[in-house]
């Protein structure tokens, strides 16, 4: 490919709208563009590694036995409605209707899809295991679009889902897909660990995430040397006990002005944070929960999500937190709550003379005690695990690291299958239920992560492995003859033995040549300049760490092909 025909419009400067990495790079090395908030158009050199991306993840899938198929974006809402997520997505789908005033969504995952495909067209255990696969666009309406192709309302997806007819069955298609997941995140060059999940509004038991370790990533997980490794939103925090003496006093309303947060309180009453009932007013769906956390203690909110069995969720307002507690925001407590669902926190329950609010300005009680004063509908595990607690595994303590989630693999069991009536015929003829797993990759998120892992302060550092060009050949002055003639051959040479080379063919000064290679991160760059050239020699540069080696320009096309693994 020669520069001055291509079309890479690089960036100088860091646009606005980015912070993450990724985001910037994929921007200002002309990968992508934005059309809508959420939403992005691939440009040649972007396409061109989408479409490398998308070639390993799909040779790995038919390697592993799974057939592609390709279903339409557009769902008809009866499918959706037959499993009830019609509902259950809430304002994350989109949502559309035809002139005869049907409803469809565009598809945010196919599990219907598939499951009513198999249900209509294979019947007998004969035609088990069966896994089929597609590559995709999904979309979702996202609270918090961001980072570019990481959360995007629209993204492509590979979506597999396999069919058995046993659970044992189950376990062996999944463990195909969690080897092929493997093999596409080495193919990719990605450093990543796969952790215990939560299943989310999918539904099932076993799920694991597979996540790229990166400082930005927007998923925390919990790790410990036992090798025991989980999402926080699953990482299970037990009941803590609480470490009051005594029985419990008759509660006592005290005035507590300005006091709205816990380090106020701490400060003017000197009662600790372990030693008080946070009162946490979410709406879940259009009602609102209240969840009671121990007040040194933070809620995870897929832990509470489940707890609430919602889907759409997030902090009320004051408004709604006045009108559901009688109280300003601040002074919200359990005492005398009504007309609202209340969930607390396991280490709640062992709480003694506790100190909450009283739904009333600047007004708490002391002396609170579950059971006595208030009694919530449960009490479960919403606590956010901490660096230092105990792992579930050994016992020791665990530490918190970030990550991005690539991908996510699941044992659905019958949740699907059971509601839909996926059913085959066994040996005896009788009619039984299938066993699905269903599996996910971010084609999009998985790109941008490789840029996550491998960028510097000058540009994107693609490894070798998937790279839009193995190489570029940097003719310093393309006015210069023998420099041109030169640069020329080489290319001409390279692409003979089978190395993908850009040649930059521009007019332009070397250092604005330079920039632009180290940003677009091409792994090895051939510089061609007459001073070199007189002695014979041109110089090879490796992207990552710019080292630079002179080697005799007979013998370049040769070393380059090596490095770029081609054969010679
Ligand atoms: P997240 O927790 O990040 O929202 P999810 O649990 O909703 O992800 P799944 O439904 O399991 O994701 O989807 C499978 C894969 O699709 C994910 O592992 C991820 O790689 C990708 N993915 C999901 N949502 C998005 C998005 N908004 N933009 C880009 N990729 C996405
Ligand atoms: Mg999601």
């Amino acid at each position: 490919m020669r520069f001055t025909q291509s079309f890479i419009p690089t960036l100088k400067e860091t646009p606005s709208e980015a912070t993450l990495p990724s985001h910037i790079l994929m921007l200002r090395a002309g990968l992508i563009r934005k059309t809508a908030s959420g939403m992005y158009l691939w440009l040649p050199l972007g396409l061109k590694m989408f479409k490398k991306v998308e070639s390993i993840v799909r040779e790995e899938m038919l390697a592993a036995g799974a057939h592609e198929i390709s279903c339409s974006i557009a769902v008809p809402a009866e499918l959706f409605q037959e499993t009830g997520r019609w509902e259950r997505f809430g304002e994350e789908m989109f949502r559309l209707q035809d002139r005869h005033k049907r409803d469809f969504a565009l598809g945010p995952t196919h599990e219907e899809v598939f499951t009513d495909l198999v249900r209509n067209h294979l019947t007998s255990w004969r035609d088990f295991p069966i896994t089929l696969f597609q590559i995709g666009r999904k979309y979702r309406d996202e609270i918090r679009p961001r980072f570019g192709v990481m959360r995007g309302r629209e993204f492509t997806m590979k979506d597999a889902y396999s069919f058995d007819t046993s659970e044992d069955g189950l376990r062996q298609s999944y463990a195909k897909m969690v080897e092929a997941y493997k093999r596409i995140f080495t193919r990719c060059g990605l450093d990543f660990t796969m952790v215990a999940a939560d299943s989310g509004t999918i539904g099932g038991d076993v799920s694991f995430e597979f996540m790229v370790k990166a400082a930005s990533g927007e998923a925390e997980i919990a790790t410990c040397e036992c090798g025991y490794a989980a999402n926080i939103e699953r990482f299970p925090c037990h009941a803590l006990e609480a470490s009051a003496a005594g029985g419990p006093e008759p509660l006592e309303k005290i005035s507590t002005p300005k006091m709205s947060t816990i380090e106020s309180l701490v400060e003017g009453l000197g009662i600790p944070a372990s030693r008080m009932v946070k009162t946490l007013l979410y709406r879940a769906d259009d009602k609102i929960v209240a969840f009671l956390m121990r007040g040194d203690h933070e809620l995870n909110e897929t832990k509470g999500l489940n707890a609430a069995k919602a889907t759409g969720f997030g902090p009320a307002s004051a408004e709604e937190i006045q009108k559901a507690t009688g109280g300003p925001v601040g002074f919200s407590g359990p005492v005398g709550l009504k007309g609202l669902r209340v969930i607390a926190d396991l280490s709640v329950k062992n709480l003694v003379n506790a100190l909450s609010g009283a739904n009333e300005s600047e007004m708490h009680y002391r002396n609170t005690n579950p059971g006595r004063d208030f009694e919530p509908e449960a009490y479960v595990d919403l606590r956010q695990g901490k660096a230092g607690d105990p792992c579930p595994q050994c016992g020791k303590a665990v530490s918190l690291m970030r990550g991005i989630e690539v991908g996510h693999v699941f044992q659905l069991g019958t949740v699907y299958s059971d509601v839909m009536q996926a059913r085959f015929l066994d040996k005896e003829g009788k009619s039984q239920t299938l066993i699905m797993g269903c599996y996910g990759i971010g084609v999009d998120r998985t790109l941008a992560s490789v840029i996550e892992q491998h960028h510097d302060e000058k540009g994107i550092v693609w490894p070798m492995e998937l790279c839009p060009f193995h190489a570029a050949v940097v003719p310093l002055n393309v006015k210069d003859k023998a420099v041109n003639e030169t640069a020329e051959r080489l290319y001409r040479e390279l692409e003979a033995a089978g190395v993908d080379v850009l040649l930059d063919d521009r007019d332009e000064r070397a250092g604005f040549k330079f920039t632009d290679m180290e940003l677009l991160g091409i792994p090895l760059r051939i510089t061609i300049g007459p001073k070199g050239l007189a002695k014979g020699e041109v110089e090879i540069t490796e992207r990552k760490g710019l080292v630079t080696t002179v080697v005799r320009v007979d013998e370049v096309v040769a070393e380059v092909a090596r490095r770029a693994g081609r054969r010679q």
